[in-house]
């Protein structure tokens, strides 16, 4: 930890000089990892898989124990095994991204031939959260590798011990000029920011996504902004009640509540509540106990956002909101317990912040127009799960709302399948990540388009000057052809 601003200066100025020499690197690298075989990134790929499944394993467990508290089940669960997954999506269909693709052409280009080729966007800097400071590295550095990338991964402050590991492994791993990892804070990320990249990887909040896409307008990057924001559940009177409250209990719990889609509150039909309550409760303590005993219960990866989570759950009580459930914290331990909260005004602080802790604020409803009403009079979330056994109503809200996804009958696990594309829409992201989609966000799909070498040209029939006959011609074409 650094005590003062000068130690941080110091530190800062001391890194300014390894940001400038390894971009520098992989710019001038850039077209020569371009270069490489869906064979040589394959090779790439396994070396990866075989640090975090191996080598480093056990440091980046008790890395993310130190940090969250994390049992070591969920660092194999939920960091690892997703990493590993998408290592092996993209091992297994490298070879076909990388191909060429054919397009057709239409009659009006009679004598071309067209096809798309993915070329990599060229040195990209990925910027990580501390949630799932392994999985948010290195899921991205996974697609960015794949395409064919020069990269720079700068992990968040927030988990040093992870940063550290990461740093250790991924620049033992791989040559600078390549892929390098460097670690720092706001500053270092907004001298790294002024950097001429050529795409941009942000995951984090929203108003720094703002910051990043203002800084990437400067150099004209691109970017993927994969960001958060409050995902609702609605439970319709139609739904299983106890497969709700069970998997709303799970993903609401999971690494301390602190995911991007972790179902942020829920709204639910009025004849259901007391039922969601009173077998929600059993559910925690089933999985739990008591939590604050439990060592499969995190916690609160830092004081800021302990606090942070308290002031809500003050802001909660002071404006008449009903504790049903929970409510204990413990500022020694960054502990919040499992909470749920009903009865809360419009004006409560859980209605308007991402609340990314254990809380669920509830909320009833008479009819389902009310609830895609609040949901819609909100910013688009990054998840929405629906809880129904009525098909015309969950076809209604997937209509009637918008999001980056919708899950039905289960919550936080839709990440999981790389065929679907992830990310937000709006102010939960720009552009999508995992498998194919990672791939393509990396990449830049360049048209080409080739005439064959012959003297046919049909085109040249219509080049200046224009005459009657070129008149009729050009309008027989606009008629048919176009
Ligand atoms: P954050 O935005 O505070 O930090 C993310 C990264 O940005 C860190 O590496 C940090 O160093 C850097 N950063 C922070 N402030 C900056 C600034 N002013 N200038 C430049 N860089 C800055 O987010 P966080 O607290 O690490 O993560 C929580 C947020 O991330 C939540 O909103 C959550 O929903 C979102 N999130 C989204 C996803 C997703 O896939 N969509 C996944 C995880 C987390």
């Amino acid at each position: 930890m650094m005590e003062n601003t000068t130690d941080l200066e110091n530190e800062t100025n001391r890194l300014y000089p390894e940001i400038d020499k390894v971009f520098k690197l992989q710019k001038q690298n850039q077209y020569n990892v371009a270069k490489t075989t869906s064979a040589q990134r394959i090779n790439k790929l396994k070396l990866l898989r075989t640090a975090i499944t191996h080598t480093y394993n056990t440091e980046l467990k008790l890395a993310m124990y130190k940090e969250l508290r994390k049992h070591e089940t969920e660092v194999e669960l939920n960091e690892i095994t997703p990493v590993v997954g998408a290592i092996n999506f993209a091992i297994r269909r490298l070879k076909r991204w990388m191909q060429d693709d054919p397009v057709p052409t239409p009659m009006s280009l009679f004598g071309f031939s067209h096809r798309i080729k993915y070329e990599p966007k060229g040195v990209v800097l990925i910027i990580a959260p501390w949630n799932f400071p392994i999985n948010l590295s290195l899921m991205p550095l996974v697609s960015a590798l794949a395409a064919g990338n020069t990269i720079i991964l700068k992990p968040s402050e927030n988990t040093p011990h992870s940063s550290v590991v990461l740093k250790k492994m991924i620049n033992n791993l791989f040559d600078e000029g390549e892929i390098h990892v460097i670690i720092g804070g706001i500053q270092e990320t907004t001298y790294l920011l002024k950097q001429p990249f050529n795409h941009i990887f942000f995951t984090g909040a929203p108003h720094v996504g703002k910051i990043v896409m203002k800084a990437a307008a400067d150099n004209l990057a691109s970017v993927s902004l994969e960001l958060g924001g409050k995902s609702p559940t609605i439970i319709d009177e139609t739904a299983q009640i106890e497969d709700a409250a069970t998997r709303i209990a799970w993903s609401k719990c999971l690494n301390n509540g602190q995911i991007c889609i972790a179902p942020d509150y829920v709204l639910i039909h009025q004849s259901r509540k007391n039922e969601f309550i009173k077998i929600y409760k059993e559910k925690v303590k089933q999985m739990y106990g008591s939590p604050a005993d439990s060592e499969s219960y995190g916690r609160i990866v830092n004081k800021r956002h302990f606090d942070r989570l308290r002031s809500y759950l003050d802001d909660a009580k002071e404006k008449g909101g009903n504790v049903l459930m929970g409510g204990q914290t413990d500022a020694s331990q960054n502990y919040i317990e499992p909470t749920v909260i009903g009865a809360l005004p419009d004006t409560a602080l859980l209605w308007q912040e991402e609340i990314f802790g254990p809380i669920l604020p509830i909320r009833t409803y008479s009819d389902i127009k009310e609830a895609i009403q609040f949901i819609n009079s909100r910013e688009k979330p990054l998840a929405l799960y629906i809880y129904s056994k009525h098909k015309k109503r969950i076809k209604q809200i997937i209509d009637q709302t918008r999001s980056g996804a919708v899950a039905i009958n289960y919550s936080a696990v839709h990440y999981v399948n790389p065929h679907l594309p992830f990310g937000g829409s709006n102010n939960s992201g720009i552009g999508k990540a995992n498998g194919y989609y990672g791939f393509q966000a990396f990449s830049n799909a360049k048209g080409i388009q080739k005439h064959w070498s012959s003297p046919l040209n049909l085109l040249g029939l219509i080049y200046p000057p224009y005459t009657a006959r070129k008149s009729k011609l050009a309008k027989l074409i606009t008629k048919w052809f176009a």
